[in-house]
């Protein structure tokens, strides 16, 4: 199974595609990761898109539709994956059935988390990351269980994202209303569009989406 996980920044996407990946072995493709990896490792790629993504502006569409190419190539058939934050643009959309179908894959649902603009300055504000393995946190909506210790692998190292702040989101978001939102027709004349509500708690979340893709 293949699935889209589209939604505004803070819109639950990491969040989900966590859920996902250790409760059904799916693998995660999140665009995002993969530049942030890029820019921390300070490649010549990394050096390039630095201020772009720093402003909260978007990285071309030729970059971030071969970093997919290259890490549907490293995959195995049997295994499904999770599009996190991709395709976020009309010729992302186009370049992914291309790449689908080269890799002999199907688009089965995209699931579009819908949230409240007023709600995502406030989620991602508070968002952190454990340093080592990468899990999602918040500081009021999801605290590790032990203050200080990530729930998944223990370690007591956090940290935040550069673009995490008031000014970014605002940015971010305009991105989203203007380039990526026009996107979500696309899907529904296709009859794969899954809405779902991203206002509900954490787990309510996971449980819509669990029960759309168990076609219930
Ligand atoms: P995205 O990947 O769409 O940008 P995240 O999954 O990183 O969003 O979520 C943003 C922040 O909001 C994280 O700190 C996460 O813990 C928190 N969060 C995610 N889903 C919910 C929810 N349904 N209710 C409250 N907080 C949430
Ligand atoms: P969020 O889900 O919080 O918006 P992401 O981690 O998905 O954040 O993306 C962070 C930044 O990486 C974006 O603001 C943008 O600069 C860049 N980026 C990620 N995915 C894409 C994409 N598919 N197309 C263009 N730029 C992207
Ligand atoms: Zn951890």
């Amino acid at each position: 199974m293949n699935i889209i996980l589209l939604g505004p920044p803070g819109a639950g996407k990491g969040t989900q595609a966590e859920k996902l990946v250790a409760d059904r072995g799916m693998v995660q493709l999140s665009t995002g990761d993969m530049l942030r990896a890029e820019k921390n490792a300070g490649t010549d790629l990394g050096n390039r898109i630095k201020a772009v993504m720093d402003a909260g502006e978007l990285v071309s569409d030729e970059i971030v539709s071969s970093l997919i190419d290259e890490n549907l190539g490293r995959l195995q058939a049997s295994q499904g994956v999770i599009f996190d934050g991709y395709p976020r643009t009309a010729a992302q959309a186009e370049s992914l059935d291309g790449l689908l179908a080269a890799h002999g894959r199907k688009l089965d649902y995209v699931i579009e988390l819908e949230v409240d603009e007023d709600a995502l300055v406030e989620r991602i504000v508070g968002r952190y990351t454990c340093a080592k393995c990468g899990a999602g946190y918040h500081d009021k909506f999801k605290q590790p269980k032990v203050a200080g210790t990530c729930d998944v692998c223990g370690s007591h190292d956090f940290k935040r994202r550069a673009d995490d702040n008031e000014e970014t989101v605002r940015t971010r978001m305009a991105e989203y209303r203007a380039k990526t939102e026009p996107i979500i027709p696309i899907y529904d004349a296709r009859g794969i569009l899954c809405p779902v509500d991203g206002m509900a708690d954490i787990d309510l979340v996971s449980a819509a989406i669990a029960a759309i893709l168990d076609g219930k």
